[in-house]
């Protein structure tokens, strides 16, 4: 890692040592999909596309957690805020995202019980402040987040909190990546994969992204020399036709991950198939409540079926989460749909693709 004044120095020099390698390898085209939101922000607020050769493509995908949140599942938070018994605790994030007919945060202004919280331990104590309601938190983000739920869930069944209730929503990041991966809509070349996810599972969940599908992989940290570090190795890969995946994170990702985190997840949760905005059903791609813990399953607690629902009309975060077009190529980009008046999730969330794009680089 360089010292925190040669960081901004090193962007310039590895993306000239990009541009090179693309050049000496007279490369016609490599795509390259970044996974994680935080990684998008990133790159669209350091204006790192502008520094990448014009034969290299860097495209957005599936890695906002609340953008992936299925419209049955945004219907499903929305159809408990509208009961009497129930106060909805949430991220932020979710509260604007709009449903099939409504969103939280217009329930909210109705007079529904649903509050922001910042962190699940908050919603704990909103369970235990109104032991007449059930306080059903929203589960949603990936192997990152699902820890967190899990370790609040082993504390509500400890102080018997059994009207403290999750919609469990998480999602697992690798078989997503196969789903692209396997696309024929898309042909990728390589991913770059997430810091904060790669922290807990590791390296080896991945491996069958090169191995299997000859896919270049790189994990990287958030700061510009790194994503451009990251992006440098998958060029690298892609050239020598040596497809692998290496960690330009070693700082806080060790290959084996996270063991505590992993068993706290397998404790609590199993794998079940879930439903992702844009890609449609994954098997075995979500996190369900294990059946010790489901006195705390909204789902199950208070007969929640997650229905499937339009998309709103004319959104195209679908194909934006595919890599399939950037936000400026939906038609309601900046027009219908601004960060005051959000379509779809990709412009309500921070680590939205067209949010992003919207703040930092409007004209594209
Ligand atoms: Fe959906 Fe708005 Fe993004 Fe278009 S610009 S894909 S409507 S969120």
């Amino acid at each position: 890692t360089p010292q925190t004044e040669n960081k901004e120095k090193i962007v310039p020099i590895l993306s000239h040592a990009l541009n090179s390698l693309l050049e000496e390898a007279a490369t016609k085209s490599i795509t390259v999909m970044e996974v994680c939101g935080t990684h998008t922000v990133a790159i669209f607020r350091h204006g790192l596309k502008a520094l990448l050769p014009k034969s290299f493509k860097l495209v957005s995908g599936p890695g906002c957690p609340v953008c992936v949140t299925d419209q049955s599942e945004i219907d499903a938070a929305i159809s408990i805020a509208e009961r009497e018994d129930s106060i909805v605790a949430t991220y932020g994030d979710m509260l604007r995202v709009p449903g099939s007919w409504t969103s939280l945060q217009e329930c909210r202004a109705r007079g529904r019980s649903v509050k922001v919280v910042t962190s699940v331990t908050q919603a704990l104590d909103l369970a235990e402040e109104n032991p007449d309601k059930n306080v059903v938190f929203l589960g949603v983000g990936f192997e990152t987040t699902a820890p967190a739920t899990a370790l609040a869930l082993i504390e509500a069944k400890k102080r018997k909190l059994d009207n403290f209730l999750v919609l469990c929503m998480h999602k697992t990041v690798p078989l997503a990546l196969e789903a692209l991966a396997n696309s024929e809509e898309l042909s990728l070349d390589g991913f770059l994969l997430p810091g904060h996810v790669s922290v807990i599972i590791g390296l080896n969940p991945y491996r069958f992204i090169p191995e299997k599908y000859g896919k270049a992989c790189a994990i990287a940290g958030f700061e510009p020399f790194e994503i451009m570090a990251g992006l440098l190795e998958i060029a690298r890969q892609v050239i020598k036709g040596e497809p692998t995946i290496k960690s330009m994170y070693p700082r806080a990702v060790r290959p084996e991950g996270n063991k505590t985190a992993q068993e706290l997840l397998d404790k609590v949760f199993e794998p079940c198939n879930a439903y992702w905005r844009g890609l449609g059903e994954i098997p075995l791609s979500g996190y369900k409540i294990r059946p010790e813990f489901e006195i705390h399953d909204a789902s199950l607690r208070l007969n929640i079926e997650k229905k499937p629902s339009p998309l709103p009309t004319g959104c195209r975060c679908g194909d934006v989460l595919k890599g399939l077009i950037s936000p400026i190529e939906c038609p309601l980009f900046g027009r219908a749909c601004t960060p005051m008046k959000p379509v779809g999730p990709c412009m309500v969330s921070s680590e939205g693709s067209c949010a992003a794009q919207y703040k930092y680089d409007r004209k594209g």
